[in-house]
């Protein structure tokens, strides 16, 4: 086994966070797992709870905290538009606060740190699919804005914090991942559909259904993460991690009644302002300077997130707001 290190995972409960500690701990490592539960519960992480490399803390990470450890994985953030829209300007503070807090951190123990950040700094894309040299074309005043924008700035925090204090900083460009534990009322597509199926409800189709999204399964994701950080100290990216193949939202539909063989109809809603009319990750430089790459198909993914679907208590799930 390599060395084994003291790793904090900010926002460690949710679904992404949840599989990275859980990963972390069966490597050996000393794990800290942080969070302040808004859009995530304890069950995610009770299986760890006995492990003695294991440790779970209630903290808001807008509020500073005082920890000794040698990587810290910076995942707190709502990541779900209606979540994160519920109150922006916390979405905004819990970007930028946390993006600060965890680098003061990182400066004080020398540690390496690395960001969470995602496709959304690209915004609504005028050019596909998303190179990390294209800067973008977001809205900065729009619904959104708060969290494009506010991963933005931790960007450009992680950034000055590397250029002026020489912090070991990872940056990550996650473009949508779904799989098991992702929060039933998340509101986002993936978790929506499955649900919707899953209930004989009616499936939601924002707009026409034409837009176009990326889904990566979530154990590749967590693959990339683990790469990123092990990998070369002179590759801090940022980079793109996400599955290139690309679907729209209504072939999206059509595959999840398909698999769950849901008698359920589509039904078309309002498109929400600025979302995103295409998006698909140039993983190029994933691929040549981590040789990393997904594995897992779509159908095949879903039908992995299906299953674990079906096997929970959806009742024993609480929104975390209204919006799903
Ligand atoms: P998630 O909502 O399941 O996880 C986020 C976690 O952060 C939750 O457990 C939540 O309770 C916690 N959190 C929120 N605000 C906090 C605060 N102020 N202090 C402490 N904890 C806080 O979502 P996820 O999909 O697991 O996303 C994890 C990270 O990855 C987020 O930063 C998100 O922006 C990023 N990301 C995810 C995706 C995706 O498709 N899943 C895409 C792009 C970026
Ligand atoms: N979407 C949809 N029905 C839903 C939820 C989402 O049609 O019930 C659409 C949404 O408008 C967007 C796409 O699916 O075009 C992906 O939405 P999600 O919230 O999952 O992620 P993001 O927009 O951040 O990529």
């Amino acid at each position: 086994m390599s060395a084994i290190k003291r790793i904090l995972v900010t926002g460690g409960a949710g679904f992404l966070g949840s599989h990275l500690c859980e990963r972390l701990v069966a490597a050996g490592h000393d794990v800290i797992c942080l969070d302040n539960f808004f859009t995530s519960q304890k069950s995610n992480v009770s299986h760890l709870l006995g492990k003695p490399n294991f440790e779970l803390i209630r903290h808001d990470i807008t509020v500073p905290i005082l920890l000794e450890v040698d990587e810290i994985y910076n995942l707190a953030c709502p990541a779900a538009p209606g979540h994160y829209q519920y109150n922006p300007i916390k979405t905004m503070k819990t970007s930028v606060l946390g993006a600060i807090h965890v680098l003061g951190m990182a400066k004080r123990c020398r540690a390496k740190v690395l960001q969470a950040s995602t496709s959304e700094v690209y915004g609504d894309p005028q050019v596909h699919p998303q190179p990390e040299s294209y800067r973008g074309s977001v809205n900065p005043i729009g619904p959104r804005a708060c969290y494009d924008e506010g991963k933005r700035a931790a960007e450009t925090l992680f950034m000055d914090y590397h250029r002026s204090n020489g912090i070991n900083i990872r940056i990550v460009r996650i473009f949508n991942t779904y799989g098991p534990r992702m929060h039933p009322y998340d509101g986002r597509v993936i978790s929506n559909f499955i649900r919707q199926a899953i209930q004989g409800e009616d499936i939601t189709i924002f707009g026409d259904g034409k837009q176009t999204r990326s889904f990566c399964y979530r154990d590749d994701l967590i693959d990339g993460f683990i790469r990123m950080m092990n990998g070369p100290d002179d590759f801090c990216g940022p980079v793109n991690l996400g599955n290139p193949g690309e679907f729209t939202i209504r072939e999206l539909a059509e595959i999840v009644i398909e698999l769950t063989g849901s008698k359920a109809k589509l039904v078309a809603r309002p498109l929400p302002a600025d979302d995103p009319t295409q998006r698909r990750p140039d993983i190029a430089l994933a691929t040549s300077r981590l040789g990393w790459q997904p594995t897992i198909a779509l159908r095949e993914g879903l039908q992995m997130t299906i299953d674990w679907f079906r096997s929970i208590d959806i009742t024993e799930y609480r929104p975390p707001t209204p919006n799903y």
